[in-house]
């Protein structure tokens, strides 16, 4: 893998935004593209978040477990907030369509919040319900069906109905089809 001297010191407000969540997240991002990306492909750019979103939520576990909770819990903020700012202007299937000629910066961010961030943040949601074990079976599955094929969505839903027994056909039809978020957890009560 190679990271050239602009993920140390962005020069541009463009890079410097792709870089925002740290160079340990950069790198661990890059990596899980090895799996998600070269292992199991994307079938075209419509479906970019499943190399996208999911790179973005293995890096975020993996930092979790290296570095713990509150460095994941940041990322999922991060994810959040930036999903919050892009899911009027598109859904995530069509977020490659977006297109702005006099405002690139915009058209930048509307897309990565889509592709990366609010893709990432379904995934965490997904995990909170279902549970970490069954999430990362569920992970693992999916690189041992699809190693070296391309995946897609309907794949993906279709591989956790099977090992949740729960159809999510609306929750990818309200979050990723459409151009909904899930409603915000509530905050956890205060330790006494
Ligand atoms: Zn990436």
């Amino acid at each position: 893998m190679l990271i050239d001297k602009e993920a140390f010191n962005p020069l541009s407000e463009e890079m410097n935004h792709y870089f925002s969540r740290g160079i340990n997240e950069r790198f661990a991002h890059e990596i899980a593209h090895q799996y998600w990306g070269h292992v199991v492909k994307m079938p075209s750019y419509d479906e970019q978040w499943l190399t996208e979103s999911v790179a973005e939520c293995c890096a975020a576990l993996f930092l979790r477990f290296v570095k713990g909770a509150p460095e994941y819990d940041l990322l999922v903020q991060r994810w959040r907030t930036k999903a919050e700012q892009a899911t009027a202007a598109s859904a995530i299937p069509i977020a490659n369509e977006l297109w702005n000629g006099s405002n690139n910066w915009e058209r930048y961010r509307y897309r990565t919040g889509l592709i990366y961030d609010k893709g990432a943040y379904l995934l965490h949601c997904l995990n909170q319900e279902v549970g970490d074990k069954v999430f990362q079976t569920f992970l693992k599955s999916y690189q041992a069906t699809f190693r070296w094929k391309f995946g897609t969505t309907e794949h993906l839903n279709g591989l956790l109905k099977h090992l949740t027994g729960t159809d999510h056909s609306a929750f990818f039809e309200h979050y990723y089809w459409g151009p909904e978020l899930p409603p915000k957890p509530a905050p956890l009560p205060k330790a006494p």
